[in-house]
């Protein structure tokens, strides 16, 4: 027997009309990639969005047309979000940060009708855009294309199973894998995130995204925002402590999420300039593990919440969360540190489970370490293109992370089976990095591994083992690699010795050297 209830999709026309119809006044306030502060309200940017979806419609855009955008955290960026997945087309949110064959790649993969790009990307969208029909950039053009037109649209019935966005990630070996949000995912994860036991937005919160737009939908937060009708603080292409700490400030931000990176450089300016933080409430701290001091320093010194939180690319991302339970409450600040640092607790929707070599599911009881696996239905059930089984078994998702789960359900990472290093939030080929240096007629093999680093959480470390003739010094591998890998990839440590360590199947055991080069924490 069915309910008798109304079979109403989850749609994400659905969230800016009710942001327009509900929130029309709230603020949404831009650093421009030009420099001056733009100001407009969900009401403003719901007009544009039809106004925008005119445009695309007349440009030719139809439903299932994939739309590239490469592009900053600001207004037009949200207006796109909302405008290309509104009417039944699909955004694929570019990394600039990806290689430029991988750049490639991903516009080749994806087929991209049309692209947009805020001018600093002017460079990179002239190579790329090549395959790419139609550009347009986020400045006087963007308005023109939209100026004419009416900002009536009468947004399609999707079904809520319909792509919306597009994001490739990096994270994993070999070429870009393209993740394929729906409307239905994005809705429920939207819900779940605003929940007061996962990212807690509300109506009250002015959020900063300084997670970009182009690293999973900046974790959710454009949807979720208009949905509770918060005041969204869009940073644009100023990450920089100073450029934060002003707009915190001046437009009373509650709520700053990001990786650790970014905080890093604002607390660092904070110190530098003597000042506090006086209207944050919460934190939000994800992407790559969060180091004690910096959860120190935003609870005590700043009186800010810090919500450490894990999730992928895969998982739209949130897949936990990092709350107290009200038995932790009279624990010693040092004790509920401990607990903070693991990266947190699944929100419902998202079932998680450890398992061992063999696949045997491993006990909650936070010492068993095994292959983190994940599934809901905001999880990627394949990456876009791809018809291999991959990283799913059994309706599972193999995330590439080795973890512990405690008896209370606090998850926490301990290592990683994934080859890939994390710097400042954006992926390394550790793999790409050995094939580099292996080029080198003196380097006999080459293993790269992540070594801590203060800044950039991570940094690649290279292990090189040298031939008995020709063997370079380490300045000498440096001189080398320069011309074959981007500056942000190069190692900031080589490290030579005798042998590697290799297991039954051939393969360098990366556990072994992580552990043996474990004490080497790089600094900026
Ligand atoms: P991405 O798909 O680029 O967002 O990267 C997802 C990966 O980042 C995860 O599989 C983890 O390896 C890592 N990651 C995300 N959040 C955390 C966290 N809080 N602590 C440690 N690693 C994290």
């Amino acid at each position: 027997m069915y309910g008798n209830m109304m079979d109403q999709p989850l749609l994400i026309s659905e969230q800016i009309e009710f942001a327009a119809r509900f929130h029309g006044d709230v603020e949404i306030v831009t650093r421009s990639v030009e420099g001056p502060i733009v100001r407009s309200t969900w009401g403003k940017v719901a007009q544009r969005v039809r106004q925008l979806a005119n445009a695309l419609r007349k440009a030719g855009v139809r439903e299932g047309d994939r739309v590239a955008t490469i592009a900053w955290n600001n207004q037009r960026h949200l207006e796109l979000y909302f405008a290309v997945s509104s009417m039944g087309a699909v955004l694929h949110t570019i990394n600039p940060r990806l290689l430029p064959d991988q750049l490639d790649y991903v516009v080749n993969h994806a087929k991209d009708r049309v692209l947009f790009f805020d001018t600093t990307f002017a460079k990179l969208a002239e190579v790329i855009g090549k395959r790419v029909p139609l550009h347009i950039a986020l400045d006087d053009a963007y308005e023109a294309f939209i100026a004419n037109e009416s900002s009536e649209f009468s947004w399609p019935a999707l079904d809520e199973k319909t792509a919306s966005s597009l994001c490739y990630t990096s994270g994993t070996s070999g070429e870009p894998k393209g993740v394929l949000y729906s409307h239905r995912s994005t809705v429920l994860h939207s819900y779940a995130i605003c929940m007061a036991d996962a990212l807690a937005l509300s109506g009250a919160d002015v959020i900063i995204p300084v997670v970009p737009m182009f690293h999973v939908n900046a974790w959710g937060v454009p949807y979720a925002a208009a949905m509770v009708g918060a005041k969204l603080v869009l940073p644009g292409p100023g990450l920089d402590g100073k450029n934060l700490l002003e707009l915190i400030t001046t437009e009373g931000v509650t709520s700053l999420l990001g990786v650790p990176t970014v905080w890093m450089n604002l607390l660092t300016h904070l110190k530098s300039a003597g000042q506090t933080l006086t209207t944050v409430k919460k934190v939000v701290i994800g992407g790559s593990a969060c180091p004690p001091s910096m959860v120190e320093a935003f609870e005590r010194e700043h009186n800010a919440r810090v919500i450490h939180a894990w999730g992928m690319t895969e998982t739209s991302p949130l897949g936990t969360a990092n709350l107290m339970l009200p038995k932790h409450e009279a624990l010693p600040y040092d004790e509920t540190l401990k607990i903070k640092l693991k990266q947190g607790r699944p929100i419902f929707g998202i079932d998680l489970r450890i398992v061992d070599e063999e696949g045997a599911v491993l006990p909650h009881d936070g010492v068993s370490a095994g292959d983190l696996q994940v599934r809901g239905p905001w999880v990627a059930s394949r990456y876009y293109g791809d018809d291999g089984i991959g990283l799913w078994r059994d309706g599972w998702f193999t995330t590439g992370d080795i973890a512990t789960i405690d008896s209370d359900g606090y998850m926490q990472i301990t290592d990683r089976s994934k080859d890939v290093i994390k710097s400042g939030g954006e992926w390394i080929s550790s793999i790409d990095l050995e094939n580099a240096a292996m080029q080198h007629p003196g380097v006999a093999q080459a293993a790269a591994i992540a070594a801590k680093h203060d800044k950039w959480g991570e940094r690649p470390l290279l292990v090189v083992v040298g031939r008995a003739q020709g063997a370079p010094s380490a300045e000498a591998l440096q001189t080398f690699l320069a011309d074959k890998l981007v500056k942000w990839w190069r190692p900031d440590a080589i490290e030579f010795v005798d042998a590697l360590p290799i297991g039954p199947t051939g393969k360098v055991l990366k556990r072994e050297l992580r552990e043996r080069f474990a004490h080497i924490v790089l600094s900026a």
